[in-house]
């Protein structure tokens, strides 16, 4: 399975924004399995402005500032990875919106993700904030790991946040807000329910991960979005197993993803539709 991994700031960073050394870990041997099972990943992980924070001690006030943490981070963000996977070659890949909208920059792009997996090499992928500015930045993470996805023509999306999916509502608002088990469709009228683009419960907002999920549906792959802190939850997200997330389908007239999740037992199902 050609699988793209996508690791939030919250899964990888405390309240205080610096990175914790035990999260890497734990989402590194998952990474590890992944591989050792056969299966084609690429990362995309955030953290790189968490981990500049950590080892310069500055907190951003504008934007030029998380852009420098960003640079100062982004190699020490490496460096945790690797020193979890000692054994595995990592390769760094920095985006930006162009790099993905330009036709040439885009072949050049998934050439070189290509060329790498064949070799059998980790791609850690982040956007490109040191040289992103306002009209070049693709903005979030979960948006930019869709847009891989569809690239490298992955058979599944795993976005790992500090969320077990999608609720009816704010759950940390509204403690009667009901988990979504699957999504047939992220329709216009969930995103809108959603919000716009103010920032939601987790540290990309709820909005951004439909968004993401409906860029990676437009493509027939499905995504999951689901808790990093769920014990081996990329093991049981790829074998099948039942986990609590929220599985968005991916399209609505092609349910394999969807007949299999729902033949997991005990998941409470919501479709789109009704939803
Ligand atoms: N690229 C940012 C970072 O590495 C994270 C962006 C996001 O979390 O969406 O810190």
């Amino acid at each position: 399975m050609r699988l793209v991994v996508k690791i939030g700031t919250s899964s990888l960073c405390g309240d205080d924004g610096l990175l914790i050394d035990e999260r890497i870990k734990n989402l590194a041997a998952q990474m590890a399995w992944a591989r050792q099972n056969s299966h084609e990943l690429v990362v995309v992980s955030s953290g790189a402005v968490g981990a500049g924070i950590g080892r310069s001690g500055k907190h951003p006030s504008e934007v030029v500032e998380k852009q420098a943490l960003a640079a100062i981070g982004q190699a020490y963000l490496m460096q945790a990875y690797q020193r979890h996977l000692p054994d595995v070659v990592l390769a760094q890949i920095l985006l930006t919106r162009q790099d993905l909208e330009d036709a040439r920059r885009r072949a050049n792009s998934v050439n070189t993700i290509q060329r790498l997996l064949e070799w059998g090499v980790l791609p850690i992928v982040n956007e490109n904030d040191t040289v992103a500015h306002e009209e070049i930045r693709i903005g979030d993470n979960d948006t930019l790991a869709a847009r891989v996805a569809v690239l490298i023509n992955a058979n599944l999306l795993i976005l790992l946040s500090d969320v077990d999916g999608l609720y009816t509502e704010d759950p940390r608002k509204t403690p009667a807000a009901k988990h979504v088990g699957t999504v047939q469709w992220v329709s216009g009228e969930l995103l809108n329910r959603h919000g716009t683009k103010t920032r939601g419960w987790g540290t990309g907002g709820i909005r951004t991960k439909l968004l993401a999920a409906r860029i990676a549906q437009e493509h027939a792959i499905p995504t999951v979005l689901a808790d990093s802190t769920t014990p081996d939850v990329v093991p049981h997200l790829v074998q099948g197993d039942v986990v609590r997330a929220t599985y968005f389908l991916s399209r609505p007239d092609d349910p394999s993803f969807g007949v299999n999740v729902r033949n997991h037992s005990g998941m409470e199902i919501l479709l789109g539709d009704e939803y």
